[in-house]
């Protein structure tokens, strides 16, 4: 019973975003053919991810992490034999902006509510944000934002944050992007998700 309320809550949202017209970004999508990025996974996951915004693989399939960086962040997971199912993997931007350039202020604006409305639904008790963008917002947004530092400071640490329905654990991530290129990156990404597994556990 509470699943079906939550998908069709879940469903009210997608809709909403489908029909966003005054986003900065509904041009660029309409133009392309390309969807907009809800989100996917269990909607009763203990455990959800957050990324910045749909890339081209992602706009033009509707599924988040579905190209390179999803290809690190399946492996991540798989590392700690957490099925990709099993939780739940969204953006804080939901439509791709050109060129993958950086979300704008007005378009964290526009669509952060869609996010915590994805959350007081889904209800986790670990958010796990992948990148600076999810992780300022997260922060700032649930009482952490005397704690907010530099990614390079804080990531792989626990925080307590306060969400509408409750304490959750909250854990900042580097984007998994940052480490297609980088090792440094990559090992912190793979040491943080370990210390992800231990809190699991
Ligand atoms: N990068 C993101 O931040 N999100 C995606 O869904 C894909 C790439």
């Amino acid at each position: 019973m509470e699943e079906n309320v939550k998908t069709t809550a879940l469903r009210k949202l997608r809709d909403e975003v489908f029909a966003l017209k005054k986003s900065p970004l509904y041009e660029y999508r309409k133009e392309n053919n390309y969807f907009p990025v809800l989100g996917e996974g269990d909607h009763d996951a203990d455990i959800v991810f957050i990324g910045e915004a749909p890339g081209e693989n992602e706009a033009k399939t509707g599924r988040p992490f579905c190209g390179r960086a999803g290809k690190i962040l399946d492996e991540l997971l798989a590392s700690i034999d957490l099925p990709r199912e099993s939780v739940y993997i969204t953006n804080i931007v939901k439509d791709r902006p050109p060129k993958n350039r950086d979300p704008e202020f007005e378009e964290i604006e526009l669509y952060a509510p869609f996010l915590d409305r994805q959350l007081e639904v889904i209800k986790p008790k670990i958010i796990c944000t992948l990148g600076r963008f999810s992780m300022e917002y997260i922060m700032n947004r649930y009482g952490l934002r005397p704690r907010l530092s530099s990614i390079g400071k804080i990531h792989g640490e626990v925080f307590d944050a306060t969400l509408p329905y409750g304490e959750v654990m909250y854990m900042p991530l580097y984007h998994p992007a940052a480490a297609i290129y980088n090792r440094t990156t990559m090992d912190d990404l793979k040491d943080d998700i370990q210390k992800l597994k231990k809190i699991i556990n």
